[in-house]
């Protein structure tokens, strides 16, 4: 009989558990991609990197599956009613996906699945996008861990070679139904436009993925120290290749398994970076009220006043805060769709612990912003920011912007890429320019003078921010 395959965030073609197990099976296999109308139509921003990225993966993989005789069946519409139609004009027995473990997608895929039993066809389900998932790790009573370091020692004590290997999918591609091929959709076909993609040098697709392992593996071994630093080439960059599946979890985890056996403390540190993913995946999967209703993971936290003042929330969103290392991460944000993980810890931090603003705020505009925006990962870091998520910490542990700037951008580097009315700025003023201002008398044609002064006092937010947190928790 034969199959479908339907791709969603897994734009590769090896080492593709659904791809391998229908090849395996059936003796024809189509393979489809939906631009999903459900998804797209919810876009504000017709010029969205995310689109021309997926775009762009999606030709090079059409193009990948043609060249060994079959096609990319690319098409436009609610995924939703295309994959049971397409299903029954192929008429194949069954579709074959790569399980998602979001809530909203979950939904999607039932009904798909409901359809197509209507049909008298079947939805096949595969764990691809994770090492381990839903409840393959779990405590001893059998509850999903609620704290990072007790789950990362059990997955890391169930690890082995069996879960890291690929699945060679080249072997059995002589069923791949050879139809055929049809040109690509044009990005503006969908209704979407060009961005500053290209501009930024981050390579798509599956040959972009392995160029940015490439380069990576090769500085590995410093990711423990150079990983803190925003103006250091120190992390891997693949983040938005883990997003879309351009690379699979089983290469990138073996590969940093091996060397962390080896002794290599960067990799261990990287594979310990893996392992929170799968950690908020399966957060994600076992508590669907966080994405359907918004909820905090720590339902004692769900209704903490937040003073939400629009004005310093727009500011802090386009940067001019007067905190340089807080605007300068927003506005690498802005101009480029990456912001590093420590940046992250800092605006997130400074939105709900100095703005008093709500931490869903934040995760919305970080959704609409990131080129890896991912639920389970955004969710998970902006919770734990806002100290109502899974964190051993508690609420009274406060990052102060100034001496995170002083510590993990010494130089002012990364300030000045992004900020650079502060350029001129010595290495030690550049981390709170208002007191160069305040110090000139606020007259003086300092570049600090370009620049908003603080929106905001630190030590009296952060009181401020003790009182709400102190005052308000529902035990
Ligand atoms: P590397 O340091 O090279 O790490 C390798 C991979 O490990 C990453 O690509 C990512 O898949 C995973 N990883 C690393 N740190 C984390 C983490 N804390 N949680 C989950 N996975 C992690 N990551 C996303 O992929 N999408 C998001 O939407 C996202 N939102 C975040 C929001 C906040 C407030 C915070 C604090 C963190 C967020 N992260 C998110 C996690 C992290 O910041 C990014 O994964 C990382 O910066 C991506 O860069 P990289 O690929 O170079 O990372």
């Amino acid at each position: 009989s034969d199959a479908l395959v339907w791709l969603r965030r897994d734009l590769r073609d090896d080492d593709h558990a659904a791809l391998y197990h229908a090849l395996k099976r059936h003796t024809q296999v189509y393979v489809a991609f939906v631009f999903d109308t459900d998804i797209l139509d919810g876009l504000k921003d017709k010029q969205d990197r995310r689109i021309e990225f997926i775009w762009e993966s999606v030709r090079e993989l059409k193009q990948s599956l043609q060249s060994q005789g079959g096609d990319l069946m690319v098409l436009h519409g609610q995924a939703q009613q295309e994959i049971p139609a397409l299903a029954q004009k192929l008429n194949v027995t069954a579709v074959y996906v790569n399980k998602d473990y979001e809530p909203v997608a979950i939904a999607r895929d039932e009904a798909v699945g409901n359809a197509l039993v209507a049909m008298g066809k079947t939805l096949q389900l595969f764990k691809d996008q994770v090492i381990f998932e839903q409840d393959e790790i779990v405590t001893q009573t059998g509850k999903p861990y609620s704290v990072f370091t007790p789950y990362k020692n059990a997955h890391l004590a169930k690890l082995n070679a069996f879960y890291l290997e690929a699945y060679p999918v080249k072997k059995y591609l002589r069923a791949l139904a050879k139809i055929n091929p049809e040109p690509m959709l044009e990005l503006e076909m969908l209704g979407f436009y060009r961005t500053n993609l290209h501009a930024l040098r981050l390579p798509t697709g599956m040959a972009g993925a392995q160029k940015l392992l490439t380069d990576f593996l090769d500085r590995i071994d410093d990711y423990q120290e150079a990983r803190n630093y925003p103006a250091v080439k120190g992390v891997s960059y693949l983040s938005v290749h883990l997003r879309f599946g351009t690379i699979s979890i089983r290469q990138l985890a073996h590969a940093a398994w091996q060397l962390a056996l080896a002794g290599n403390a960067g990799a261990a540190t990287w594979l310990s970076e893996l392992i929170w993913r799968d950690f908020y995946f399966q957060v994600c999967y076992h508590r669907p009220d966080l994405q359907l209703e918004r909820q905090a993971y720590r339902l004692e936290y769900n209704a903490l006043p937040f003073s939400n003042d629009t004005g310093w929330f727009e500011a802090w969103c386009e940067g001019r805060t007067g905190f340089p290392i807080v605007d300068a991460a927003m506005r690498q944000l802005n101009q480029t769709g990456y912001m590093h993980n420590r940046l992250r810890m800092v605006v997130a931090s400074f939105l709900t612990k100095d703005l008093l603003i709500d931490w869903r705020w934040g995760e919305q505009y970080f959704a609409e912003k990131l080129l890896d925006f991912d639920f389970a990962a955004n969710n998970g870091g902006w919770q734990w920011a806002a100290s109502t998520g899974c964190d051993a910490q508690p609420y009274f542990r406060i990052f102060n912007p100034q001496s995170q700037s002083e510590k993990f951008d010494p130089q002012g580097k990364f300030i000045r890429k992004y900020v650079p009315e502060l350029a001129a700025l010595d290495a030690k003023r550049i981390h709170a320019p208002w007191a160069v201002a305040s110090k000139r008398n606020s007259v003086v044609a300092s570049p600090a003078l370009a620049y908003p002064v603080p929106l905001v006092e630190h030590a009296i937010q952060r009181e401020q921010a003790l009182v709400l947190y102190k005052n308000n928790v529902k035990q």
